[in-house]
């Protein structure tokens, strides 16, 4: 079944169920937790719970990535974001979609040791030891060994008089904050013993530099207009050489990121310090490319470090962000890393092309029209009522929503 799924926006609830439950082969009880499924899981998951908040949770169409097809499940309170994903991605299907490739999931644990007698001494104990520390620090993942991973290697920093190590960990399908975090403190007491120092901070970088994904796609220029393709790319080059302009592209980006790890539980807040701080490492720059073809078409591109779990976190404890990995289907960190960047990369490519063309707010302030008139008090059918009203006068505001809520009360609409 593919993705391009015909007005999947004009439909009812239950038909996008039916849907999903086809495109991703869902069970009975898959099926029950689209529902209003009060997940009993989520009351352990963190402290001082006292109650559950709801988030919409929609899916994103039209993607194929590396020639298979994906539904994307996406949540987050900002209306327009699914869309426009939707929109970029079926921009990208007409020339075979989007291609992308990860690198191995290789992350940083760093641990401060202080107190030194003999920095150079020190440096020599640690790198002659290395073998014998990555193995204990191994010891700690019978799992990540059994995979062939696990740590792998020590780098060396000084930063004034301190030694800062750096183990060099493959954490595979795991985001692997609390396996980098573990092997360090287990390590830690035989660093101080061998250099006869003493260790302070002992924990994982959320800048992986060495776990990067590269996504493409090839955008039609006479879908998207020959013009188009250049303000794309003059829009692009602003904000390589506009700071300002740049931190809201790349929120963009996030946005739609943002949306899949929180449909899935994982760590998204990681994901915003990780890629923030890549797009920084040259001075703050976009993290996606744009340039023409020999065609003319235009031709997107993103890298950006993406450092997402498949297993462990809070990925296992959710049902319906089980149920959210299940929609997606994929089978690793690889390619669950694939899909981000490629839904980063669309939503950038759609926000640039609306902004290059029409502008944001037509299309934004038509799907916002609704938050206003229920923040405005509306309830029911007069939601729709004042929705209507608003976007037939081309004046979607909260003060206009107040005023026709009124007029509904007094029975005049
Ligand atoms: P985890 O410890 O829950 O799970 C990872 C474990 O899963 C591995 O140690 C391994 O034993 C097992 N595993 C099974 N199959 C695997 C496979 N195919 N590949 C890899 N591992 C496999 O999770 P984690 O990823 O180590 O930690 C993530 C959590 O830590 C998140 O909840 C995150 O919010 C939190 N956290 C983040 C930070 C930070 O970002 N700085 C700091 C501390 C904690």
């Amino acid at each position: 079944m593919e993705s391009d799924i015909h007005n999947f926006h004009k439909i009812t609830i239950e038909d996008r169920r039916k849907i999903i439950e086809k495109f991703s082969d869902l069970n009975e009880e898959d099926i029950k937790l689209m529902d209003n499924y009060v997940d009993k899981n989520s009351f352990d998951m963190i402290e001082n719970v006292y109650t559950l908040m709801s988030f919409p949770v929609g899916i994103a169409t039209n993607f194929k990535v590396n020639g298979r097809d994906y539904l994307i499940p996406m949540s987050i309170e900002e209306p327009s974001v699914i869309a426009a994903c939707s929109n970029g991605a079926r921009y990208a299907r007409i020339l075979g979609g989007f291609y992308a490739y990860s690198t191995e999931s290789i992350m940083r644990g760093e641990m401060e040791i202080y107190d030194i007698p003999d920095i150079q001494l020190a440096i020599i104990k640690i790198m002659t030891e290395k073998n014998k520390i990555i193995e204990m620090a191994n010891t700690r993942s019978k799992t990540l060994s059994d995979l062939n991973a696990g740590a792998i290697d020590i780098e060396i920093k000084i930063i004034n008089d301190e030694i800062i190590l750096n183990l060099i960990i493959n954490v595979k399908d795991a985001m692997g904050a609390n396996v980098i975090n573990t092997m360090l403190e287990y390590i830690s007491p035989y660093i101080e013993e061998i250099t006869n120092s003493k260790t302070n901070l002992r924990i994982m970088s959320n800048l992986t530099t060495e776990r990067i994904t590269y996504a493409y796609a090839k955008f039609d220029k006479n879908a998207i207009g020959e013009n188009i393709v250049d303000r794309i790319i003059m829009a692009n080059n602003f904000a390589k050489n506009d700071i300002y302009r740049a931190t809201t592209h790349n929120k963009g980006i996030m946005n739609g990121i943002d949306a899949v790890l929180l449909a899935t539980l994982n760590d998204f807040r990681a994901e915003e310090a990780n890629a923030h701080a890549y797009a920084s490492i040259n001075g703050y720059k976009p993290l996606t490319e744009y340039k023409k073809d020999n065609n003319g078409n235009l031709i997107g591109s993103i890298k950006i470090p993406v450092a997402v779990g498949t297993v462990g976190g809070s990925t296992k404890t959710s049902r319906k962000a089980q149920l959210n990995m299940k929609i997606l289907g994929i089978k690793n960190s690889n390619e669950f890393a694939n899909i981000l960047a490629c839904v980063g990369l669309a939503q950038n490519f759609a926000a640039l092309r609306a902004l290059a063309n029409e502008g944001i707010q037509k299309g934004h302030m038509k799907l916002h029209a609704r938050n206003i008139a229920i923040s405005a008090g509306a309830k029911d059918d007069a939601v729709d009522k004042i929705v209507n009203i608003m976007l037939g006068e081309n004046n979607i505001s909260y003060s206009r929503a107040l005023e026709l809520l009124k007029g509904d009360k007094n029975g005049e609409l």
